[in-house]
């Protein structure tokens, strides 16, 4: 009696090894995983990279004596002190922090150098239209208004000011249509978190007193094509409205949109974090 007592608890407790067994095993492939996925699986926000667009010879587009690049840089540093001054865990890289001419190729490549976490291209549009003002940001993808590829290519424009641009940007050529069609069709891996990004931004800005949201959109910006992070390129406002150039130009305006953006990316850090939980 006492023998079968003792063969069934050794067979009871075997069971117990087939489940536990495998359990084990899978926390060590967990464990064993290589540091080299690590950011793939991230589910932390802990370094962003801010692109002031421009810079040095390449001023950017230009109205009323107020220059894209001087703006941009100005914008960059505040974001990055606000980021900072919320979230002191947060590493923030900037692709420049003087006038200084960076390569497109080279915005993307300090992003993907850092293994930050996001890419943030800041710029400032200009429209031959000057009633039009407000601010739109983009993601990769393919442009759906011709609007949105007229941004793509002014910004795209600025490879003509490096040198041997066909062969560090794949043949692309600003001059042709294909080129940007081809751009546009590119899609990274992380168009969606891209656009929930982009979004995050849109609806702060909307809820500024001084700005007007364009909304989330998509074209291809050659900036945005190598990062291995959600990215997007923000067009803060139209230069070439004076409304629009007044307010950034101003403490107060540069202020005010600073600290909507500093909001969206808190917002973003706190939805992005949190998606474990909610995946129960
Ligand atoms: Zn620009």
């Amino acid at each position: 009696m006492s023998y079968s007592n003792a063969k069934l608890n050794k067979v009871v407790n075997f069971s117990k090894w087939e489940k536990i067994v495998p359990f084990f095993l899978l926390l060590v492939f967990v464990a064993m995983t290589p540091p080299t996925n690590s950011k793939k699986f991230r589910r932390s926000i802990q370094t962003i990279v801010i692109d002031a667009g421009h810079g040095g010879h390449d001023p950017g587009c230009s109205a009323g004596g107020v220059k894209e690049k001087d703006i941009t840089l100005k914008m960059a540093k505040e974001l990055g002190d606000k980021i900072t001054e919320l979230m002191p865990e947060v590493k923030v890289i900037y692709t420049r922090k003087t006038d200084k001419f960076v390569e497109l190729w080279e915005r993307a490549d300090i992003a993907n150098r850092s293994n930050a976490d996001l890419f943030i291209s800041l710029h400032c549009n200009s429209h031959k239209n000057t009633t039009i003002s407000g601010t739109e940001t983009f993601a990769m993808g393919l442009h759906k208004a011709g609007d949105n590829l007229d941004v793509a290519k002014r910004e795209n424009d600025v490879l003509l000011l490096e040198t041997d641009y066909q062969e560090k940007y794949d043949g692309f050529d600003p001059s042709s249509p294909e080129s940007h069609i081809y751009f546009s069709l590119f899609q990274n891996a992380y168009m969606d978190q891209s656009i929930k990004l982009a979004s995050k931004i849109e609806t702060q800005i909307s809820k500024t007193p001084n700005r007007n949201s364009r909304g989330v959109k998509q074209a291809g910006f050659v900036v945005l094509w190598k990062t291995g992070m959600p990215s997007v390129l923000v067009e803060a406002g139209f230069l070439s409205n004076k409304k629009d150039r007044d307010f950034l130009n101003s403490e107060a305006g540069m202020d005010e949109f600073t600290t909507a953006m500093a909001k969206a990316f808190v917002d973003y850090k706190n939805v992005f974090e949190g998606v474990p939980a909610a995946s129960k």
